[in-house]
């Protein structure tokens, strides 16, 4: 796989699938800029070193349809304001006008095509569109991990149609993060999940158990592993189908001789709203009608005595429902711990990556993955297509 570092850039198109799917507000802003900002480094590399680039991204799910809401406009103002100089927006992402845009581009501008996705043909991996999207590039560059999972035209697609593919350095150190932890990782090794369904993380229970040497399970989905080794746990959001499940996967942690932590204690409640009735509890005194909205104080003590002793931890899902306060304090006081060792901490997911930034313990983790789902799906053990498609594409080149 070639990096930005490989390549001679200087008066080359260069071609960068970014992910610019960022949240708007009502006035249709920028609500947070951080997938913007994570692909500064890639975009001033290719700026400075006289490239004309060509910014290609998706926005929300407009089916292959035009509309006005899912415009890469507020992106382009966003990502303006923080180069200091104006990138245009062009209204399509491919075709004759285009094209032309692209030919007029000078040394060190760059410019954003309008929403990928505003074609059918992008979520379908259509040769066809593919290869109008390569006749923009002389150079294609994958700086879009979180959109990686997918085999789409942008990702996918258009790398068998340029001459040379490289990956931006975003993605090129979430690889390097997964690798640290996945591949060869110093022991021992720590996987903590939460959230809220089992369902969700079956792939990455069933490729992790093998592989880690402390599993910590928390949030809602302790839940069905807590009443699979018989607790009672009232009226907590359980996946019965699930429990059989939730019984084999800890079979199989024992038989791996894998130590399997679930809380032992909890924060209950009738509603998820906080307030009077919000009580601490033992895990076996969980009252009938109560739901847990949250892993307890001592089983903060518990999973931090473990990983304390742990030289990488990789984190995904939150604890408790840390959306609602007071719900969110076991969440936090992990997030606080990680940021506080000295271990190689590795958090993934969407709401873990937002819980970790809440407790203020960004920049003290090892690294917060950008990819919600690409993250899951590397923890899974599967191949991303986007990843893959950069291989092959350095495979030719060679
Ligand atoms: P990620 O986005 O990091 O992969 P998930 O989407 O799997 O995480 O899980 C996050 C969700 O799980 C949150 O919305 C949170 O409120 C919910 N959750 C965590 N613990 C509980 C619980 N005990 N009861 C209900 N929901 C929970
Ligand atoms: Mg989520």
């Amino acid at each position: 796989m070639k990096t930005l570092d490989d390549l001679d850039l200087k008066g080359k198109r260069v071609f960068m699938r970014v992910d610019f799917n960022v949240p708007l507000d009502k006035e249709r802003r920028v609500r947070d800029d951080l997938r913007i900002r994570a692909v500064l480094p890639s975009v001033h590399k290719v700026l400075d070193s006289g490239g004309r680039l060509v910014l290609a991204s998706h926005l929300g799910r407009p089916k292959g349809k035009v509309a006005d809401e899912f415009s890469l406009k507020p992106a382009a103002g966003r990502l303006s304001e923080l180069l200091g100089k104006p990138v245009v927006l062009v209204p399509d992402c491919v075709g004759p006008e285009v094209e032309k845009r692209v030919s007029l581009l000078k040394e060190g501008e760059a410019l954003l095509l309008e929403n990928l996705r505003f074609h059918a043909e992008e979520e379908k991996n259509d040769p066809d569109f593919s290869r109008r999207l390569a006749e923009l590039a002389d150079i294609y560059v994958n700086e879009a991990f979180a959109a990686s999972h997918r085999a789409h035209a942008s990702v996918q697609g258009i790398t068998r149609f340029v001459p040379v593919c490289a990956a931006g350095y975003q993605l090129q150190q979430e690889i390097e993060y997964f690798k640290k932890v996945m591949v060869n990782p110093q022991r021992p090794l720590a996987i903590i999940v939460g959230g809220a369904k089992v369902s969700t993380k079956l792939g990455l229970l069933e490729n992790l158990i093998p592989k880690v040497d402390y599993l910590i399970i928390g949030g809602a989905m302790a839940n069905t592993f807590l009443k699979a080794g018989g607790k009672e746990v009232g009226k907590s959001l359980v996946e019965s189908d699930y429990i059989e499940t939730a019984q084999r996967l800890t079979d199989l942690a024992n038989k791996r001789g894998v130590k399997v932590l679930l809380p032992v204690d909890a924060v209950v409640s009738e509603v998820a709203e906080g307030g009077a009735d919000v009580q601490k509890v033992s895990i076996d005194r969980v009252p009938g009608e109560a739901q847990i909205f949250d892993i307890g104080p001592q089983s903060v003590q518990v999973f931090e005595s473990v990983l304390k002793e742990c030289k990488t931890i990789v984190w995904n899902g939150p604890m408790g429902v840390f959306e609602t306060a007071p719900f969110g304090k076991g969440t936090f006081a992990l997030a606080e711990f990680l940021g506080s060792i000295g271990a190689l901490t590795v958090i993934g997911g969407g709401d873990s990556a937002a819980a970790v930034r809440q407790a203020g313990a960004e920049d003290k983790v090892s690294y917060i993955s950008t990819g919600g789902g690409a993250f899951l799906e590397l923890l899974e053990g599967k191949d991303l297509p986007g990843v893959s498609a950069l291989e092959e594409c350095g495979k030719r080149q060679r």
